[in-house]
């Protein structure tokens, strides 16, 4: 982003920055999709959550509304941009300023953030009164593909990630912790509207790890909506006991079907 403003300028940077962004979230959406939903289609059938698939103008939808969020994303990159070129930002580029073990504590400590920051943004974003401005197109997906995990309207778009810059202006960051961050969370909206079931059984009793979310918890969300806010972690969900009851047992009918 920086490489292309700095190229370029802010108006056609921020614009190739934008595409840069959705070519990435692309490739990654489009090679899961193309793998489960193309290749695999029929043959794993048996790791898909739910039984159906959603109609193809739908999908189209879900690409069209995650092209706008990468505008958006641009737009709050460019941002980012003058803050740092008006001295506001704490973003160091210098690796030995801070030494390796401080640039890998704030790439977790990112993650934890935005971690506890989407559990209650997004609570906020299902109030009656704010989920038609925020969240209602995101929703519209009952049924998600991977092209669902930006499929935001512009004002949830800025609010999903809202905290970024604010912890950018707050505390010191190498762009490759940020780098990092931004592969992680694609990763795991990726792979949490992916709309197949790919942890083995007894993954979500595990005393590790059924504190990580899974594919199947966020499905049961979109299903539902009136549980399973969580992200990247189990954590808030079971803290605040907002997990759907019928969750564990949810994911353990899904792998006894794929055993069958
Ligand atoms: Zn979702
Ligand atoms: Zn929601």
């Amino acid at each position: 982003m920086y490489f292309f403003i700095e190229k370029f300028g802010i108006p056609l940077g921020g614009l190739i920055g934008a595409a840069t962004i959705f070519l990435r979230y692309a490739f990654m959406a489009g090679v899961a999709f193309f793998v489960f939903y193309v290749i695999k289609r029929r043959s794993w059938l048996k790791y898909k959550i739910q039984q159906r698939f959603p109609a193809p103008k739908h999908i189209w939808s879900e690409v069209l509304h995650s092209a706008s969020t990468a505008l958006i994303f641009a737009l709050m990159g460019i941002g980012i941009y003058c803050a740092r070129a008006a001295g506001f930002t704490r973003i160091y580029t210098d690796i030995s300023a801070y030494g390796w073990g401080y640039l890998v504590f704030s790439f977790v400590f990112m993650v934890v953030l935005h971690d506890t920051y989407f559990y209650w943004v997004h609570r906020v974003m299902h109030h009656p009164k704010v989920f038609m401005l925020t969240h209602r197109v995101h929703h519209q997906s009952r049924n998600p593909t991977p092209w669902a995990s930006l499929s935001f309207q512009p004002l949830e778009a800025v609010l999903e990630f809202g905290i970024i810059p604010v912890a950018i202006l707050c505390m010191p960051f190498h762009p490759l912790a940020l780098f990092l961050f931004t592969v992680w969370s694609l990763f795991f909206n990726v792979t949490g509207h992916l709309g197949y079931e790919l942890f083995p059984k007894g993954f979500v009793r595990h005393p590790v790890w059924k504190w990580m979310n899974t594919s199947t918890h966020h499905n049961m969300h979109h299903q539902r909506s009136n549980c399973n806010y969580g992200l990247y972690f189990n954590f808030w969900d079971r803290v605040m006991g907002t997990n759907d009851s019928r969750y564990e047992l949810e994911f353990e009918r899904i792998k006894e079907r794929q055993r069958a």
